[in-house]
């Protein structure tokens, strides 16, 4: 008779004189088959994503075949959840389905598993663990499936045989109700339910993208004294699962489902019909108050080159010059070979002309706001944001995994009502300077004392700010003509100041604090040398040439008095002033048809802005003439 071996494989690292897990397997198989299986073990311990290990070990033991214990795998089936909260409830169903008490509790435990390797043994009545190492868990070991052939045939890991594997061994442990997992890899969300009577029940959507959330809990029923029996069964007793496949694709439910890229094309439809789908205008030549558009002039109404520098013939130079001297790439990151002059001139320039003591700068103001906040704030604080904040706020909220709380659009009695809800709360207040798509002005004063007199910080993003309001185009504060400022001013050199790249200004504690944390920072190539030339000289201009600034805010004033003389109520401090119209068709036929006028201002609509409050947003440049100006209000007067 053929003598059956167990082999196990168990891969580690050394960090810091530890040793450090990096992959384990077991195989169980004949002795025809050990060296092919020690083979795919070692191959698999060589090659795993976690890091080339410095130990590997093999240990094989021949099995007492009179002692193993041979099973038929768990029928499986799949439901299909579209959200997490949707395959939580699944699961909590399944359970009581079979008649296991407190399964919201015991669902509510197994998402807050992280970092176990072992499996959590729980007593379903009490919710005591009854893992003797609760650190480790409870180890399945010595199970395979009894046709190695399936696993032999591929060496890669397979998630989905494993699992039905260990699920089967489980389930038939004596004083075991049922197991549930959900997978610890942040790719994937799945999980399962497992028991004899409802099988091996797949969910394919528990937990979200990217959570580390992950673990399996073994639901114990039974006198907790005979709890040793099911632990000497879970780790000792050899088995063998019969009829195991290697992915669950074939099963019925699945078959019929929509490929994800048929949904995707039932998506573009669905968006096309509500007037949301998206896409671009070609602008020939370069940006200014006229452009190109299939060889037309058309009048810009529609750009955040405020103070019309992109195509300003001293910051060409600046880049050419600075081309000349540092070339094209920086080639590295920052804080490994890509921090050149130019980078160093930039941040001490904007920061003089924030009034800082330092200052980060970053590829795009998207990543400033994403590095910055994602930094500065983690698990355990809380943010507080307006509601209208730029989505780049709101990605950096999101990467930080700060608890987010949304405060009414500019509503300082609402800010602080919720900072109160939160007492002691560590964390921040952020808003932007001037909102992007309706143009109105944060009450900064109001929200620094709030901040100040509860222990937040601020930070005060000033992408439409910079260059736009203040007397001489400092910002906010100079708006509000204040002394004490927001802890971070953030800005971007792609609006007003005409070339590209984002700006994080503070004390020099938190600039340090942001380059050693901000991912956008740290792992991205640092901005060519030659644009940060660029968004030097933009802002040197601005402090050289204040009309630019003083024009813009003329002509701002201008396009309200024409409209208020054509019966409609216009204000705004900024260069954007929005005309709300409501509908999505609305506001796309408005903005064609006033291109075909010859003019380009941009219907703005869901998701930039709520649904409902579509908008064509007039964006105002210091270039522009009276004469332009009345075009503009006349002609969006015509189709009112
Ligand atoms: C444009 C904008 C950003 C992003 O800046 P980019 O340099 O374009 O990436 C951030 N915040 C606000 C409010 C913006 O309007």
């Amino acid at each position: 008779m053929n003598k059956i071996y167990s082999l196990k494989m168990r891969a580690a690292k050394e960090l810091d004189g530890r040793e450090k897990h990096v992959s384990g397997a077991e195989r169980l198989v004949p002795e025809s088959a050990v060296i092919p299986a020690a083979e795919s073990l070692v191959n698999r311990a060589l090659h795993h994503s976690n890091g080339t290990p410095d130990i590997i070990n093999l240990k094989i033991e021949l099995q007492d075949r009179s002692d193993i214990l041979h099973l038929d795998a768990l029928p499986v089936r799949t439901i299909k959840t579209h959200t997490s909260q949707e395959g939580q409830e699944k699961m909590c169903e399944l359970l009581k389905e079979i008649g296991v008490p407190h399964a919201e509790e015991i669902v509510g435990m197994l998402l807050k598993i992280r970092g176990m390797r072992g499996a959590m043994l729980l007593d379903s009545c009490t919710l005591e663990r009854l893992e003797k190492d609760p650190l480790r868990g409870v180890r399945v070991t010595y199970m395979d499936a009894a046709e190695s052939a399936v696993r032999n045939s591929n060496p890669e890991k397979n998630h989905f045989s494993e699992a039905l594997i260990l699920a089967t061994k489980v389930v038939h442990a004596p004083n075991i109700q049922a197991e549930i997992c959900i997978s610890d890899d942040t790719d994937y969300c799945t999980g399962y339910v497992a028991s004899k009577e409802l099988g091996y029940v797949r969910i394919t959507k528990l937990k979200e993208q990217g959570s580390r959330v992950g673990g399996r809990i073994f639901i114990y029923d039974g006198d907790q004294a005979d709890k040793e029996k099911t632990i000497d069964y879970l780790e000792k007793q050899s088995v063998l699962v019969h009829g195991v496949s290697l992915t669950p694709d074939k099963f019925p439910e699945e078959a019929h489902l929509p490929s994800r890229i048929e949904e995707i094309r039932d998506d573009l439809n669905k968006l096309k019909e509500k007037h949301l789908h998206r896409s671009m205008l070609s602008i020939e030549g370069t940006q200014g108050t006229h452009v190109k558009i299939n060889e037309n002039d058309v009048l810009m109404f529609s750009s955040n080159n405020y103070l019309d520098l992109a195509n300003d013939a001293r910051l060409k130079a600046a880049t050419v010059e600075a081309l000349e001297k540092y070339g094209v790439g920086a080639g590295g990151s920052r804080l490994i070979s890509g921090n050149m002059q130019p980078h160093r001139d930039l941040e001490s320039l904007v920061a003089k002309f924030k009034g800082t003591e330092a200052a980060i700068t970053f590829a795009t103001g998207y990543m400033a706001n994403v590095g910055c906040i994602q930094a500065l704030c983690g698990e355990g604080d809380v943010i507080f944001s307006d509601e209208l904040n730029h989505a780049s706020i709101i990605d950096g909220c999101r990467l930080s995994r700060a608890h987010i709380v949304v405060y009414k659009h500019c509503d300082m009695e609402d800010l602080e009502n919720k900072i109160r809800k939160f007492s002691n709360a560590r964390g921040m207040v952020v808003s932007d300077a001037v909102f992007s798509m309706d143009g109105d002005i944060a009450p900064l004063p109001e929200l620094l004392e709030i901040s100040k007199r509860y222990g937040l910080i601020t930070l005060i993003d000033e992408a439409h700010a910079t260059g736009v309001i203040g007397a001489t185009g400092h910002g906010i504060c100079e708006h509000f003509n204040l002394t004490v400022k927001p802890d971070i001013l953030m800005g971007t050199f792609s609006k007003a100041v005409g070339s590209q790249g984002g700006f994080c200004c503070a004390g020099s504690d938190i600039i340090d604090y942001i380059k050693n944390r901000a991912r956008s920072f740290i792992f991205s190539t640092a901005p060519s040398p030659a644009i940060a030339a660029a968004s030097s000289e933009g802002i040197s201009i601005i402090m050289s040439e204040p009309w630019r600034v003083k024009s813009l805010q003329k002509n701002m004033k201008l396009l309200c008095k024409i409209f208020a003389k054509h019966g409609v109520a216009a204000n705004s401090d900024s260069a954007i002033l929005p005309v709300i119209l409501g509908e999505e068709s609305k506001a796309m036929e408005m903005s064609l048809k006033l291109l075909q006028d010859g003019i380009l201002v941009s219907a703005i609509r869901y998701p930039t802005v709520k649904r409902g409050s579509a908008r064509l947003r007039i964006a105002l440049m210091a270039a522009h003439t009276e004469d332009e100006i009345k075009r503009v209000v006349k002609s969006i007067n015509k189709y009112i």
